[in-house]
């Protein structure tokens, strides 16, 4: 399949009604898969409705049917077209956060495609706020399924590069906004239960939830490695590069020493570090990625996945990185950092 590539400019007037974004979703009505950018990661789309798109998805990315699709739509009307019924506190996060990075899990109405639910009752909803994903919903009229458009197990892109990379000649089409903004993928809660349950962090924290409502919970799994997750996904392997990656915790001097040990049985190194500490690894370690800057750990949750992919262009034996305090955006940063790791149950990758 020839994959199309469209740049759209995201600043641009009138999206809807541009050309590129017109034929991207017309292809999305036709049944094919278009990757876009989202305000998270890239995402790759199809129409939510039709279980034959759907499923090209799961080819497409070697995605485990057993991993359920988060929903994507361009208006509050939408919802009622995708969720059984919208309980009160998934109604209080909506207008908190949407449009934004979070997406929460609801009771699924009959005209959803049952590959997006991979079986469940439930399904993940979320508005993104990128103009060019907004667009294409808008435009395809449908709600849009999609998961990250990287092959399963991989970084989740952040950039049409790393699309291409991974799904050319795969999908009819991406649509190029330039780099994604905050570069892990949406908060998961569940609505469904009594207390809203965290099961997988994101671009919204914690503590912005918590904020909203009051306290709220944790999917056991994020902290015991013997749990099983309430999101499937989650069990999975995932954002590995090739090289085995190892988290140095600590500080700077055991990072250092770990690295200088490695170099020293002979092991090509790679480092995954920040602005601030690079400079110690200049001739130490083979390649050196630089997620962002520890003063701002915004930064390192933008460029988290491009460093971890940039690994990937070179024959690395190991790469160890930085790790960070898990609060604020740090909580999403580290859980990445843990399955690139490759801390999950199984074997399986995403
Ligand atoms: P991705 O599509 O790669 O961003 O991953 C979406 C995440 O949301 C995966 O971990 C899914 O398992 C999870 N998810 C999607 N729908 C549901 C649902 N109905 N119930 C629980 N988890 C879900
Ligand atoms: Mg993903």
């Amino acid at each position: 399949m020839l994959t199309k590539i469209w740049k759209v400019d995201p600043a641009a007037e009138n999206l809807e009604e541009n050309a590129a974004i017109r034929e991207a979703a017309a292809y999305i009505r036709d049944g094919e898969l278009i990757a876009f950018p989202t305000e998270t990661v890239y995402g790759l789309g199809a129409n939510a409705l039709s279980d034959d798109a759907v499923k090209k998805i799961y080819e497409a990315k070697g995605r485990p049917s057993d991993n359920p699709l988060i929903v994507h739509i361009s208006d509050f009307s939408q919802a009622e077209r995708v969720a059984r019924s919208i309980p009160g506190a998934a109604e209080k996060l909506m207008k908190a956060f949407w449009p934004g990075p979070l997406t929460v899990i609801v009771p699924a109405a009959d005209a959803v495609a049952k590959t997006v639910t991979a079986g469940l009752k439930t399904v993940g909803l979320r508005m993104p706020q990128h103009p060019v994903a907004r667009a294409l919903i808008s435009a395809a009229d449908v709600p849009i399924a999609a998961p990250s458009a990287n092959l399963s197990g991989k970084p989740s892109p952040t950039e049409a590069s790393h699309v291409y990379e991974d799904m050319n000649g795969r999908i009819a089409g991406i649509l190029d906004g330039g780099p994604a903004g905050v570069g892990v993928e949406s908060t998961v809660v569940d609505t469904t239960q009594d207390l809203v349950t965290i099961l997988r962090p994101g671009g919204v924290t914690r503590e912005q939830l918590e904020a909203v409502l009051g306290k709220v919970a944790s999917d056991p799994a994020l902290k015991d490695k013997k749990a099983q997750p309430k999101a499937p996904g989650m069990k999975y392997r995932h954002y590995s590069p090739k090289a085995p990656v190892e988290l140095v915790s600590g500080g700077l001097q055991e990072l250092k020493q770990a690295v200088a040990r490695a170099k020293e049985t002979g092991l090509t190194v790679g480092v995954l570090t920040t602005t601030e500490n690079a400079n110690v690894f200049k001739n130490l370690a083979d390649v050196i990625s630089v997620a962002g800057t520890r003063a701002d750990l915004a930064t390192v949750a933008q460029g988290l996945f491009h460093a971890l992919r940039r690994f990937d262009h070179y024959d690395l034996d190991i790469i160890f990185s930085e790790t960070f305090p898990a609060e604020g955006i740090g909580e999403a940063i580290m859980n990445r950092l843990n399955k690139a790791a490759g801390s999950s149950k199984n074997d399986g990758m995403e």
